[in-house]
């Protein structure tokens, strides 16, 4: 696989973690510390982004906030968006669902069903 994952969490150790997993697909990682950092990294550079894993609760722009703004741009419309966190009620998935991730994964995360999520949402 080739192409560049997009992780955004405002914890360094979470960051840390999702991107040792998933670099064992041999993607390349680009890491955010919230969604307006996220914004600023997707927009200031022509990489192409396979997936994004976010975070909801962070600084200055949020998980959910982050997901609907990508998905106002025709350019990430479709691009697959895994959403880890630690809120599991289901007022919080549902939300999440709203604003437009494929995915809503509960932390602690599984890094055998973080590596399934994502070779399932890129079809490989
Ligand atoms: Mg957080």
């Amino acid at each position: 696989m080739s192409g560049k994952v997009l992780i955004v969490d405002d914890s360094e150790m979470i960051r840390n973690f999702h991107s040792y997993i998933v670099k064992s697909l041999g993607l390349e990682i680009i890491t955010a510390v919230d969604g307006a950092d996220a914004m600023e990294k997707i927009y200031g550079s022509d990489d192409e982004l396979l997936i994004c894993i976010t975070d909801i609760n962070m600084p200055h722009m949020d998980g959910y906030t982050l997901i609907e703004r990508l998905r106002e741009d025709e350019a990430y419309e479709d691009i697959p968006i895994i959403i880890i966190s630690t809120e599991d009620e289901m007022k919080d998935k549902q939300r999440g669902f709203e604003a437009g991730a494929n995915l809503y994964l509960v932390k602690p995360t599984e890094p055998d069903e973080l590596l399934l999520n994502i070779r399932m949402l890129l079809g490989k």
